[in-house]
């Protein structure tokens, strides 16, 4: 992705622009998916010889604080990012912990919870996919 749609991107959500964040942004774009910081660590890593793992981190962290990845917690005590920020539920196989977007015909609705602020709406199917079927 163009560098500097990705810089126009990082100051839309009012994030410091650095080199090192439109690494890790880039690859979270041009490689839709859910991923945990180990893997996007360990995949720039050879790319980006200076990053570190918790560079790593702290940005996907800061990220998603500010609404620019969603944070999704499928397994317990595990953390996967998704760059894909328009509504849309996910599948979770039980066996192969393979998390799979599921598109969604209408947008999920929108709660009347008064003196709250939403920042995502989750919608996950649990069960064994196709593969692990056979
Ligand atoms: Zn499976
Ligand atoms: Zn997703």
């Amino acid at each position: 992705m163009n560098q500097k749609i990705l810089m126009e991107k990082l100051e839309a959500h009012q994030i410091p622009v650095s080199l090192q964040r439109i690494h890790i942004l880039s690859f979270l774009f041009e490689n839709p998916g859910h991923y945990r910081a180990e893997e996007v660590y360990e995949t720039l890593k050879p790319k980006v010889p200076t990053l570190s793992k918790s560079t790593v981190y702290n940005t996907l962290h800061l990220f998603s604080e500010k609404g620019l990845l969603r944070t999704l917690s499928l397994e317990e005590g595990v953390t996967h990012y998704d760059a894909m920020m328009e509504d849309h539920a996910h599948f979770i196989c039980e066996q192969c912990h393979q998390i799979t977007n599921v598109p969604l015909q209408e947008a999920l609705p929108q709660i009347d919870l008064p003196g709250t602020q939403i920042h995502q709406k989750d919608l996950i199917y649990r069960g064994i996919c196709q593969k692990c079927l056979v």
